[in-house]
């Protein structure tokens, strides 16, 4: 069990089952990716962990670039996604993927949507670590989703509860 500001959560996805989900996803990215030059795109903060991990496992060329994008306060999505870092760099021509750390609703990947496409990148691809299929109402196709969990508000491994529980090498949910 962990305290983090007023709550209380408890273990729910171990660190081994966190590593096979990015072992599987990193396989199929380095099948998907082989003689192409992607751009992962991770989207701060809570994916930094989860980027990690795939750069690490990526084995031919690549580059990484940062998004910064928010739209939650405490356990709830607001529902509205404010760019807080954009993109520098060109992203024309590029293959990129997206890192994010759990897909939700979908508003901040409709967000991303919008500003790949201004950027006129040559294709782009999701890779998700979690995914919560019964809150997402977009129409975006997760192409590499890791764990599948039902609406559970969670933390670790690069989640947060306002600012707490980033750094815990696993992953706990709120207790009810
Ligand atoms: P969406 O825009 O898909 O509704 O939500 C995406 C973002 O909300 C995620 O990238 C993440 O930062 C945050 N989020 C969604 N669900 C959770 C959760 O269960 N725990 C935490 N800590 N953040 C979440
Ligand atoms: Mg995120
Ligand atoms: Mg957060």
């Amino acid at each position: 069990m962990v305290k983090l500001h007023d709550l209380v959560f408890e273990p729910y996805v171990s660190e081994e089952e966190i590593n096979e989900a990015i072992n599987k996803i990193a396989d199929k990215l380095n099948a998907d990716y082989k003689d192409e030059r992607p751009v992962f795109l991770s989207v701060l903060n809570g994916s930094f962990m989860f980027s990690s991990e795939i750069m690490k496992k990526y084995k031919g060329e690549c580059d990484i670039q940062f998004v910064k994008l928010g739209s939650y306060k405490g356990t709830e999505s607001t529902g509205d996604v404010k760019t807080l870092i954009g993109l520098t760099k060109s992203l024309a021509g590029k293959k990129v993927v997206i890192l994010e750390d759990i897909v939700d609703t979908g508003g901040t990947l409709k967000e991303l949507d919008q500003i790949l496409n201004e950027k006129n990148v040559a294709d782009y691809k999701v890779a998700t670590l979690f995914h919560k299929p019964s809150m997402y109402r977009e129409k975006f196709k997760l192409d590499y989703t890791g764990i599948e969990i039902p609406n559970e508000f969670i933390v670790g491994y690069g989640l947060d509860y306002d600012g707490l529980g980033r750094n815990l090498t696993s992953v706990y949910k709120r207790k009810s």
